[in-house]
């Protein structure tokens, strides 16, 4: 297994395989890029079926933490952890409390957060070998999810703006009412937009068509429907060869992490003259939510900060059309113009 020429190897900083005889723990730890600040990504756990896998998820992920925390203004670098195993037989104390040792030897140079399969209650237990630890869920203003939506909400303003359409009336597909998914809707409906919406849970379903007024379409389906906007906000990779040529909006922006399955179906949107903004810069508010060190936020001092995402999706569209480029290359370039130090146009503004 190689790194250094690993094709998701992008001058990583440092990747640590971390090993713990005696509880099991099996880790990577990947630190993609500290020059704006120490590296902030969440500590995810699954049963990857090899440790190829697990070095390709960390490395790419820890990358993709660099350019969001870059594009959000944050003095944060970008990293992330995979620890290898099922959370339901494998998650305990004693491995969660030896991954936090690890943390800890990395002087702060990566703070870890929670992630899927990992929750607010075992950060408090890595938190107990290491102080480089966030979203511990002290209390309800630790919850990211509302800046999440809100700044969603922001991205879909803003891409709407440059098609030319206003919010009131603007059709918008929600696809998944989750935490952020059902916040975004009511933000939506609020604000005047007709909403379409799915999700495999029919009470969540049912709670949209009640509370908003809702058409609810069948899960898989939500592609498809013509509209202005579709909003993922469920699952990854949604974006494919498969799926883009039968979209039904004019324009993607949703809260969903990961929606392009490769890189060439940002070209592909861009090819059918759909109007993608790209994922991480419109849920950026998460991130942007998270205190950082030595800092306590309310939830409306959190909330605020999710503004900048109406800039930074603003930048994005308008350097796409500036250099005729696809959108998500140009939240890339624009990352890492800001990474390299040579644009500071969002911190300088
Ligand atoms: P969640 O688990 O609360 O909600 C996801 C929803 O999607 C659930 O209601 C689930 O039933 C539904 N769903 C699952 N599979 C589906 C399918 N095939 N079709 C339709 N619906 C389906 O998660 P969340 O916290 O709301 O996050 C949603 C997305 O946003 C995820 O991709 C997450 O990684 C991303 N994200 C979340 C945050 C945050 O602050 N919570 C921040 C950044 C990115």
């Amino acid at each position: 297994m190689q790194v250094f020429t690993h094709s998701e190897f992008d001058g990583h900083e440092t990747v640590a395989f971390c090993h713990d005889k005696a509880s099991g723990l099996r880790a990577i730890i990947a630190i993609h890029d500290t020059r704006l600040g120490p590296a902030l990504g969440g500590c995810r756990m699954l049963p990857y079926t090899s440790e190829a896998e697990a070095l390709t998820d960390v490395l790419r992920l820890s990358r993709g933490m660099s350019y969001k925390n870059a594009l959000a203004g944050l003095p944060l670098g970008g990293g992330k952890s995979v620890i290898i195993g099922d959370p339901r037989q494998d998650k305990t104390p004693a491995l969660l409390e030896a991954f936090g040792a690890f943390v800890e030897g990395l002087n702060g140079r990566y703070i870890t957060a929670e992630d899927s399969n990992t929750s607010p209650a075992d950060m408090e237990i890595i938190a107990r070998r290491t102080a480089h630890v966030r979203n511990m869920g002290f209390g309800p203003d630790d919850n990211p999810s509302p800046v999440t939506a809100l700044g969603t909400f922001y991205g879909i303003e803003v891409g709407l703006e440059v098609l030319g359409l206003p919010m009131d009336g603007a059709k918008v597909v929600v696809e998944g009412l989750g935490k952020v998914g059902m916040d975004l809707a009511a933000r939506l409906h609020a604000a005047g937009a007709r909403l379409v919406v799915t999700d495999v849970n029919a009470q969540a379903v049912a709670e949209a068509v009640a509370r908003f007024g809702a058409e609810a379409v069948a899960p898989g389906t939500a592609h498809r429907v013509q509209a202005d906007v579709y909003a993922p906000c469920a699952l990854g990779a949604g974006l494919n060869a498969r799926t883009i040529p039968e979209l039904g909006a004019r324009m993607v922006a949703g809260a969903a992490n990961n929606q392009l399955e490769t890189p060439q179906d940002g070209d592909r949107l861009q090819a059918r003259g759909v109007l993608y903004c790209p994922d991480y810069v419109v849920n950026a508010g998460g991130v942007l939510g998270i205190p950082l060190p030595g800092e306590r936020l309310t939830m409306a001092e959190r909330m605020a900060r999710a503004t900048v995402i109406q800039r930074t999706t603003r930048d994005v569209l308008d350097l796409a059309v500036e250099r005729d480029i696809p959108t998500h290359t140009a939240a890339d370039r624009l990352a890492q113009e800001i990474l390299s130090g040579g644009a500071m146009r969002l911190a300088a503004e």
